[in-house]
């Protein structure tokens, strides 16, 4: 793909504003709205910035989520090696589900694990993100690339048990800090080119190819266009590869695709 790529975070200023920034050259050039909303440059920048969006410690910024979704749609087993580990079909249509917006986590953030009296069992599920930049609403497959803004990086924390034990899967996909973004969104991507891999504490325990997906971006957006209007600015997370597996307090995540960066996150014991 030729199209070009450029790179967007979100920053909290020690003034307590949080502002959408475009990274380029090594700065932060702040703009006056989210870039999916035609957000233009205020003129202020901040200097000290890597291409990951890392502002130097010495600034007092801190990197935020990069996104503002209304709703958090995802889809479940869209890899083949995914839906037989857990032991389920190969969907012959998409799973939707929702995350809500609250479950939101900062890169560098920290995964509250729930009490055992309530899950025993919470996974990683590392997933290519798809921020929309045009209102889809019943939109051909075609169509569908004409809808995307950019990508970025989600983990799909669910707690495995309460997703067996409720049927429902919104308390076991839903809880607070059970969606980490970022570091950072990517425009010009070929959705169906990358390589998606999941560390903990530094052991690889996913790797795979967007390209093995069940459905693609477009696929998927035709697909969940026919049924509610993708906004602009709603995350679309597109599944997860095989390999996932338990966390535990202690544990260090990370999530990468080369095109994007690294997506980091600890895990705690919940209070
Ligand atoms: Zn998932």
């Amino acid at each position: 793909m030729s199209a070009t790529r450029r790179h967007f975070g979100r920053l909290a200023l020690p003034d307590g504003r949080r502002v959408f920034v475009e990274l380029e050259g090594g700065r932060a050039l702040y703009l006056d709205r989210a870039p999916w909303r035609g957000g233009s440059p205020t003129g202020e920048a901040l200097d000290h910035v890597d291409a990951h969006g890392f502002p130097a410690r010495e600034t007092g910024a801190r990197r935020i989520a990069p996104v503002d979704p209304a709703k958090i749609l995802c889809v479940g087993r869209n890899y083949k090696a995914h839906a037989s580990e857990l032991g389920n079909d190969v969907p012959v249509e998409p799973l939707l589900f929702l995350k809500p917006s609250s479950s939101i986590l900062d890169p560098d953030g920290a995964i509250e694990l729930p009490p055992r009296s309530i899950a025993e069992r919470v996974d990683h599920e590392a997933e290519l993100g798809v921020i929309i930049g045009k209102r889809a609403r019943r939109v051909s497959r075609d169509d569908a690339a004409a809808h995307v803004f950019g990508f970025t990086l989600v983990g799909d924390i669910t707690a495995r048990d309460l997703q067996k034990k409720d049927g429902q899967w919104t308390r076991a996909k839903g809880m607070d800090t059970f969606c980490p973004v970022g570091p950072i969104v990517v425009t010009g991507l070929d959705a169906q080119a990358l390589t998606i891999t999941c560390c903990v504490n530094g052991q690889q325990r996913q790797h795979g190819a967007t390209s093995d997906m069940i459905f693609t971006v477009a696929d998927l957006i035709a697909y969940a266009s026919r049924v509610m209007t993708l906004e602009v600015g709603d995350l679309l997370v597109t599944g997860t590869p095989s390999g996932v597996g338990p966390l535990v307090a202690g544990d260090a995540l990370e999530i990468s695709i080369a095109e994007i960066g690294t997506l980091r996150t600890s895990v705690v014991a919940g209070p």
